[in-house]
């Protein structure tokens, strides 16, 4: 069976093509206008709709680093289904270094936001009418603070026989945690919609882990391969 056209962001795509986009989210003090990149890859085949994002938090750099792999990977050439790729979500925290908004609001603690509403609501509001409502699955990015190192895990509702539950087992990192949902973050927000997701937590805030990079790329990878995005063994 071919796959559909898939809208997003004001986009149509058509089956088999990649096209990357830029959602226009605000202007700077400096009148330079601001987006958020995305990159989506539709299959030619139908399947889920899979989000991968990082830098929700601005400063926390190894989601941004997975996320480039990922679209580098050969083995999404082929995928059934639909992958949106946001590398950096937060993109005034990402050229601040910092974790926060201008305003030092917690983007993360934002969720549903409002079209009126703070900076950070309004952002969360576009995300979530442009990009996180249409996804079926999602995998959101973190990194420990600064000075402050996380192990490799999956935060996630691990509700037994769960979907959420069967893409926190495909991922594979050394720790699972079954994390309480934290008011205002995405990933409540996505969870209480009714769209599994996991957070993957991995190394420390403004530096390039190799080993929290690493296991998070092949992480994601198998979970699309559960999912039967990929083809291929798990
Ligand atoms: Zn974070």
């Amino acid at each position: 069976m071919a796959n559909t056209s898939f809208h997003i962001a004001g986009h149509t795509l058509q089956p088999g093509q990649r096209q990357q986009i830029d959602v226009p989210v605000a202007r700077l003090y400096t009148h330079t206008p601001l987006h958020i990149s995305i990159e989506v890859v539709h299959g030619r085949k139908p399947g889920p709709v899979m989000l991968v994002c990082g830098g929700i938090h601005g400063d926390e750099i190894n989601g941004v680093e997975i996320v480039r792999r990922l679209l580098r990977s050969r083995s999404i050439n082929s995928l059934r289904g639909t992958l949106i790729a946001v590398p950096v979500v937060n993109v005034f925290g990402f050229l601040q270094h910092t974790r926060y908004l201008p305003d030092r609001r917690d983007l993360n603690r934002c969720f549903p936001g409002s079209d009126n509403g703070s900076l950070g609501g309004r952002i969360a509001a576009l995300l979530r009418e442009e990009i996180v409502d249409h996804a079926t699955h999602i995998i959101d990015l973190h990194t420990g603070a600064i000075h402050r190192t996380n192990l490799p895990q999956i935060r996630a509702q691990l509700e037994p026989g769960s979907e959420t539950a069967r893409m926190a087992d495909a991922f594979g990192a050394p720790v699972i945690l079954n994390a309480e949902l934290r008011e205002g973050s995405l990933r409540h927000y996505a969870q209480n919609r009714g769209i599994p997701v996991l957070t993957y937590e991995a190394g420390e805030a403004l530096r390039f882990d190799e080993w929290a990079i690493a296991p998070g790329v092949r992480g994601i990878l198998r979970v699309m391969r559960r999912l039967g995005m990929l083809s291929g063994e798990q």
